[in-house]
């Protein structure tokens, strides 16, 4: 009898039109649900970290109460950087502290800090032009000029401070670098990140708040040499457990190629992770589930929960090395913060625009626009569309994505529910395309 009625139910379900199934994922509780209680009851969760696998055993109970098939973790160990004090003090007649926190891999000054003069620049690239016989021995500091973009291609094209910079001031033989923080907020809260020294020396390297760079550039600007007393103290503790967190919604035919759908468990320390990217794993989730509720897809559908991005993208890597990308129909990921998508680009080959010209006019009346054909992808499925899965992304507006990212700032707070819905609803209109119809019987 129960299932006469589950039966029916779907029937009623799937049979609906893409515009109410829309409308009724705009009014979605099941993402809310799984962010606010993941970055709450688990908070902060650094890659390779007890907070980490608190993380993904907390997944694994919570996708299995939603229902998910075959939940499971795919366990990899990955070296662990983990954070100490940190500590900056302008010395001399104008002794003052500034904000600073430690990036990702950063080197130690020691119980003792480093005393040393600060050498300036005002871009990546003016470093990078400077001779290194004025850097030696010196805390090398430098501003960038990045801004608010939809796109978030201001990350990218001001990022090189942190991604590179660390390492070639290294090679040159400064003592540290203070970065000013690769972010587009002016709270006194500076942005963590990885930074990849490569075969240079770890050395102690940091992101000054955006306001505390702002004042160490004009304390620099008055001509007399200025001495930092820096304190950070982090710490390599060596290979650690990681792991990816994987669930499925099976589809009909077992031998059609996959749909997987992504985000990143793993946050940096300092926050809980909300937009980074708690919520990529609440929309894809969620978007299943919904599909899950209406009935059974042709294609299965796999949620990856990917561990460790942030600090390397071990679980991307680790992943791919135990699947076969060309295992997928496509692969898509969550990780852009939690603001509405506004643009879906494919890479799924010439011979399949016609799902592609599919997907653009399903994903249209939640006012998302048509994008690149030959250019998508992710972090953590970048590996996999390297061994030749088919990918898109439903782009979301990075706007002010990049006040919050890697901040203590990046809290529930600070989501939008209305936008954070429409990704529910964009990523449920995907899966209605790209896992094939739901069954109807
Ligand atoms: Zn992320
Ligand atoms: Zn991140």
């Amino acid at each position: 009898m129960i299932s006469l009625i589950a039966l029916s139910a779907l029937a009623a379900a799937s049979a609906q039109p893409l515009a109410d199934i829309q409308a009724d994922a705009l009014e979605d509780e099941i993402a809310w649900e799984i962010l606010v209680d993941l970055t709450t009851e688990v908070g902060p969760r650094l890659g390779g970290t007890s907070a980490e696998a608190r993380a993904r055993a907390w997944s694994v109970e919570r996708l299995n109460a939603l229902g998910f098939s075959n939940v499971r973790v795919e366990e990899f160990t990955m070296p662990t950087w983990v954070r100490g004090e940190e500590k900056a003090r302008v010395l001399g007649d104008h002794s003052q502290e500034l904000i600073v926190t430690a990036l990702g891999n950063s080197g130690s000054t020691g119980i003792d800090g480093i005393k040393a003069q600060v050498v300036g620049y005002d871009s990546y690239a003016d470093f990078l032009a400077a001779p290194a016989s004025e850097q030696q021995g010196k805390i090398v500091f430098i501003w960038h000029d990045m801004t608010p973009t939809q796109d978030g291609s201001s990350y990218s094209a001001f990022g090189g401070a942190r991604f590179f910079g660390p390492a070639e001031a290294s090679r040159r033989g400064a003592a540290a670098i203070l970065v000013k923080s690769i972010g587009t907020d002016n709270d006194r809260l500076p942005h963590t990140g990885m930074t990849n020294f490569g075969d240079a020396t770890p050395i102690p390297a940091g992101a000054l708040s955006v306001p505390d760079a702002g004042q160490l550039r004009r304390l620099l600007a008055l001509g007399k040499p200025i001495t930092i007393d820096l304190l950070m103290t982090p710490q390599q503790i060596g290979p650690q457990t990681s792991g990816n967190v994987i669930a499925e919604v099976p589809g009909r035919d077992p031998d059609a190629k996959k749909v997987l759908v992504a985000c990143h468990l793993d946050s940096w320390d300092n926050a809980p992770g909300v937009f980074d990217d708690g919520a990529g794993c609440a929309i894809v989730a969620a978007a299943a589930k919904r599909i899950m509720d209406m009935g059974q897809p042709e294609r299965t559908i796999e949620i990856v929960w990917y561990g460790a991005e942030e600090v390397g993208i071990h679980g991307g890597r680790d992943f791919a090395a135990r699947h076969d990308g060309t295992d997928y129909h496509v692969v898509a990921e969550s990780d852009f913060g939690a603001d509405r998508v506004w643009r879906v680009d494919t890479n799924i080959g010439e011979n399949r625009k016609d799902e592609a010209d599919r997907l653009r006019a399903a994903l249209a009346p939640l006012g998302i626009v048509p994008g690149s054909y030959t250019s998508a992808g992710g972090a953590d499925i970048g590996p996999l569309m390297q061994e030749g899965a088919p990918g898109l992304s439903l782009r979301q507006d990075g706007t002010r994505y990049f006040d919050l990212h890697h901040t203590a700032n990046d809290t529930l707070d600070k989501v939008d529910r209305d936008q954070f819905q429409q990704n529910v609803a964009a990523w449920t209109t995907m899966l209605m395309v790209m896992a094939g119809p739901v069954n109807e019987e």
